[in-house]
């Protein structure tokens, strides 16, 4: 019975006897009204389609997970290793982790990310690190945080395009997003002066997402002189940068390569935070290991900001998720702080980044081979898990249907599902459907 203040000291008689003559409630009180039906996640009702396909040619271009030449999922040998040791710790136990997680992982999650123990970031105490439910965790912390905290224009601006889920992340603790122009049509590169002209033209003191490495959806990444330009910038407006690191070491193989921007906005002193995800580098991808760290500028009251935006983050955390899970972080912690299991790591990513990068040769190549119109070098430019083909909706389409070869409708591949037995038939399919319909 719904509640009414008027009912307040009277009999349960009576109050029964008015309820009736009110219209009975219904079964629910989140009708269609209250509670559309929301559309699927376009990602994972492809992966669905996928699925169900029987057709034995069907190639899966859509997911960002790494597969094996056999289109298999990988489990690093290092993951291998790890996962022995932990199971063979006789003091391993269940109790909670600390509300700010595994300091043996955060502590080397943070000179992974920063550049090292040395970096001035970490010898001056100005960074705080906590442990998250991967980087959508990290990425959720970093904006609640600043949504809660942040006293300079809360409009968040996000590359066109970016991770769908930026989108809503941000939207969801109500901070206004915005976008600036990032992918060039005809290049299909970085569109650079758009970018900065709109970080220029953005409210001073805007939360500006950048993606550390391998951008995604795009592969498009910014050179090093391009970022000493966008942090120009972004001093000059005083903008907050907001880095999203989901594939350190995968990108490129090399860890320091792929942190190389992160680590400039370190040297310059900007006052930053990170979301690091180990979803991709570790293939933990179900574990959930990430970690979000905030790093303030140098000045001389530096560690007593720090341990106070610790102290709120604490709070933040304790509300959400009490205490990060275990399991990835103590692989990836295993790891992170045994020198030679370190070693066998940056092999391991070697081997994924190293067969994407050749699939993106072969893939190039064969297109060429074929003669099929328009340029292909943004096969091999671009960088990471993804590529953008360039290929239009109906495009992505008719090669779903024609071919049974699944991509998102933006035409983005996921690199890691092409292999050396399908990389020919996604080229010849490619250049038939670029050659048929426009
Ligand atoms: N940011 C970006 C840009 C990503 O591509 C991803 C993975 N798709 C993530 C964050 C987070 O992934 P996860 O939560 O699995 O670590």
């Amino acid at each position: 019975m719904p509640f009414d203040p008027s009912y307040h000291g009277q009999s349960v008689s009576r109050v029964k006897s008015l309820a009736k003559q009110m219209s009975p409630p219904s079964a629910t009180n989140f009708t269609a009204e209250v509670v559309p039906q929301a559309p699927e996640d376009p990602l994972f009702g492809l992966v669905r389609a996928f699925r169900a396909d029987e057709d034995p040619s069907k190639v899966d271009l859509s997911i960002g997970v790494y597969r094996d030449d056999n289109a298999k999922p990988w489990i690093l040998s290092v993951v291998k290793k790890a996962d022995d040791i932990l199971h063979n710790d006789p003091e391993l136990n269940h109790e909670y982790a600390p509300i700010s997680g595994i300091a043996s992982f955060t502590s080397k999650a943070a000179e992974l990310i920063l550049g090292g123990a040395d970096s001035p970031a970490i010898k001056e105490k100005r960074v705080t690190s906590f442990q998250t439910i991967s980087g959508t965790g990290a990425v959720h912390l970093g904006a609640l945080f600043l949504a809660r905290f942040y006293q300079g224009s809360k409009k968040v601006y996000l590359s066109d395009p970016t991770w769908a889920n930026h989108h809503q992340i941000f939207t969801n603790v109500g901070l206004p997003i915005a976008s600036y122009p990032y992918f060039s049509k005809e290049t299909r590169g970085l569109d650079f002066e758009g970018m900065k002209s709109a970080l220029l033209g953005a409210p001073d003191r805007s939360v500006v997402l950048l993606h550390a490495c391998a951008h995604n959806p795009t592969g498009v990444d910014p050179t090093l002189e391009q970022w000493k330009e966008i942090a120009e910038v972004i001093r000059l407006k005083n903008h907050f940068p907001f880095f999203d690191s989901a594939y350190q070491g995968f990108a490129s193989g090399d860890l320091l390569r792929d942190n190389a921007a992160v680590r400039y906005f370190v040297e310059q002193g900007f006052e930053f935070v990170v979301a690091q995800s180990f979803a991709k580098n570790f293939g933990l991808y179900g574990e959930r290991a990430g970690c979000f760290h905030v790093v303030t500028a140098p000045a001389s009251d530096a560690e007593a900001t720090i341990t106070r935006i610790a102290s709120q983050l604490s709070i933040l955390q304790r509300s959400e998720i009490s205490n990060p899970p275990l399991y990835g972080a103590r692989i990836a912690s295993i790891v992170l702080n045994d020198p030679k299991l370190f070693s066998e790591w940056e092999e391991n990513l070697k081997t994924m980044s190293g067969r994407i990068i050749s699939m993106r040769k072969a893939l190039r190549s064969k297109i060429e081979e074929l003669g099929t119109p328009g340029t292909w070098n943004h096969i091999t430019d671009q960088i990471g898990m993804f590529s953008y083909t360039g290929l239009s909706e109906t495009q992505v389409q008719k090669i779903r249907s024609d071919y049974h070869i699944y991509m998102t409708k933006n035409g983005r591949i996921s690199m890691a599902g092409l292999n050396t037995r399908n990389v020919e038939y996604v080229a010849k399919a490619i250049n038939a459907i670029v050659r048929d319909v426009k």
